[in-house]
């Protein structure tokens, strides 16, 4: 898979039983499918290992950066800010329900723990703001899956931090 961001070819690692695309030889950004995301649980084993060296890679990420498109659906992906005020933005596509993390914001997120009640927060927003996109949406299979990639992709994010240890 080529990388959305500066189109080097993007290598598959195994994050501990779940299948990343990260972009190793050019930006450091990381790729993660729903359904690889969907094989994740807490007994993942090496997927702390994975993420520690996630977690090296500094902030490449400037605000100014234009919106890429998916690097499977080829179509423009949304950016959200990951919780409310964090200076983070996840681009996501809404029609694969991949996302793409910029080298450097997978330790913002670790760094800025969400709570349960701020995990199921954040992830009502995420489901608010697809309003629109599921009122356009006559497919609810599509909806409903995902619905289910937004859950676990909250919940990722929620365990990357006792994936790394404290
Ligand atoms: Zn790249
Ligand atoms: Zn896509």
């Amino acid at each position: 898979m080529i990388c959305p961001v500066c189109q080097k070819e993007m290598v598959e690692e195994d994050f501990g039983g779940v299948v990343v695309d990260t972009c190793k030889n050019g930006c450091k950004g990381i790729w993660f499918d729903w359904i690889e995301l969907s094989k994740l649980d807490e007994s993942n084993e090496g997927i702390g290992r994975a993420l520690q060296d996630a977690l090296k890679n500094s902030k490449v990420n400037d605000e100014t950066r234009e919106s890429i498109n998916c690097p499977k659906c080829k179509i423009k992906m949304q950016i959200h800010k990951y919780k409310a005020a964090k200076e983070i933005n996840v681009d996501e596509c809404y029609v694969c329900a991949g996302f793409f993390l910029d080298s450097g914001e997978l330790k913002e997120i670790r760094d800025n723990f969400m709570s349960e009640e701020e995990q199921s927060e954040y992830l009502n927003k995420l489901l608010e703001g697809n309003l629109l996109w599921q009122k356009s949406q006559k497919d609810i299979e599509k909806q409903e899956l995902r619905a289910e990639a937004l859950r676990k992709y909250t919940r990722f994010l929620r365990l990357s931090y006792y994936f790394t240890g404290k």
